[in-house]
């Protein structure tokens, strides 16, 4: 019985959560001495497939039909459940994607089993999994086990499993093509929805920098601008700068916005709340620029300066343009 990732295809290109998929895998498979699978769902994908193949897996499921060339949700519920009695997995993992959201539960539901979704680190067992989850915006962690028969059905936040941690291997590429009923599918998809032609996805940024209330007000914006300009950073904010309608919505980081897992997150005179953090310690690396030395975001950060974000931060974007030869 293997643990199966499910990796998320965009037009095909792979999801940045598909390796964190197979990361999680990998290492779930490894404690309970089960050989780790992956699936890929779409039409025509065998350049993706056999990429995947490349990485340590005893097989990459290439799951193709023409109905699945577009994403809906009865489409993909048939063909995964389909794939899961021809495979018959321990063990199913997804990224927690927006696309997850929509078909993982409706496939548990199908199954008869549960989805515990959002998980942030899977413990394997000698009997069993432990799905670990945040409550109460993080200032709580449940340990969810596993009492139905398999599979088990997880979702994985963004930056719980590091991409980097995949392990390299030769898989076999397996083409299996479900059966499935035009009529059955419910929903007709249209072109992908985009909320500004200047919409960013910050979950596949490498580098942020975030800005808090500390710059006091939208005309000190370009401060931080500059410094994101000299890494080659997106710009994101905490809540306070979106509902003031400095930045836009979709540069919020947090519970009520968008949850990042860059290699770099400078987060620059934002105090550390707790439904900032929730959205970014999944960062690899954390710099935290405040002038309160209590400020919360230190207990998260990996460096701090502690200072005044206005003599720091062009001080900063100084010194890297000078390492850059820019
Ligand atoms: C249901 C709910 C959902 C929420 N969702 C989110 C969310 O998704 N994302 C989010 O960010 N927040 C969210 N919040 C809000 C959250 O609780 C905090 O209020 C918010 O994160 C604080 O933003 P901040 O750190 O920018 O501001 P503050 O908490 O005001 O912190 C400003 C910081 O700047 C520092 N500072 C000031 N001046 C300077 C200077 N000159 N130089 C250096 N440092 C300076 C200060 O020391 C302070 O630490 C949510 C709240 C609720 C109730």
């Amino acid at each position: 019985m293997s643990v199966l990732a499910v990796l998320e295809q965009q037009d095909g290109a792979w999801h940045r959560q598909a390796w964190e998929t197979l990361a999680a895998a990998q290492q779930v498979a490894g404690e309970w001495g089960v050989p780790a699978a992956a699936a890929v769902l779409g039409h025509g994908l065998s350049a993706l497939a056999g990429e995947a193949a490349t990485r340590q897996a005893e097989t990459i499921w290439r799951v193709d039909h023409a109905l699945l060339a577009d994403y809906t949700p009865d489409a993909f519920t048939a063909a995964l459940r389909q794939l899961l009695d021809r495979v018959q997995p321990r063990l199913v993992l997804f990224p927690h994607t927006y696309q997850v959201r929509d078909f993982a539960p409706k496939l548990a539901a199908a199954c008869g089993r549960a989805l515990v979704s959002d998980v942030v680190a899977l413990r394997a067992e000698a009997n069993g999994l432990v799905a670990v989850r945040q409550l109460f915006q993080g200032k709580l962690y449940a340990d969810v086990r596993f009492t139905a028969p398999p599979p088990a059905f997880v979702s994985l936040q963004a930056g719980a499993y590091r991409a980097e941690a995949v392990a390299s291997g030769a898989a076999a590429v397996e083409v299996f093509t479900p059966e499935l009923d035009p009529a059955a599918i419910r929903t007709r998809p249209e072109p992908r929805f985009r909320e500004t032609a200047r919409a960013v996805d910050l979950s596949t940024a490498e580098i942020i920098v975030s800005v808090g209330r500390g710059i006091k007000e939208a005309g000190n914006l370009p401060v931080v601008e500059d410094l994101a300009k000299a890494l080659g950073a997106e710009l994101a904010a905490s809540r306070p700068i979106c509902d003031n309608g400095w930045l836009p919505m979709e540069r919020q980081v947090g519970s009520s916005g968008q949850t990042v897992a860059p290699k770099l997150y400078v987060a620059v005179g934002i105090s550390g709340a707790i439904q900032h953090l929730v959205g970014m310690k999944g960062s690899k690396c954390i710099l935290a620029i405040n002038k309160d030395p209590d400020a919360p975001i230190f207990e998260a950060a990996h460096y701090g300066i502690e200072g005044d974000l206005f003599q720091v931060v062009p001080a900063l974007a100084a010194e890297i343009r000078k390492l850059k030869g820019a």
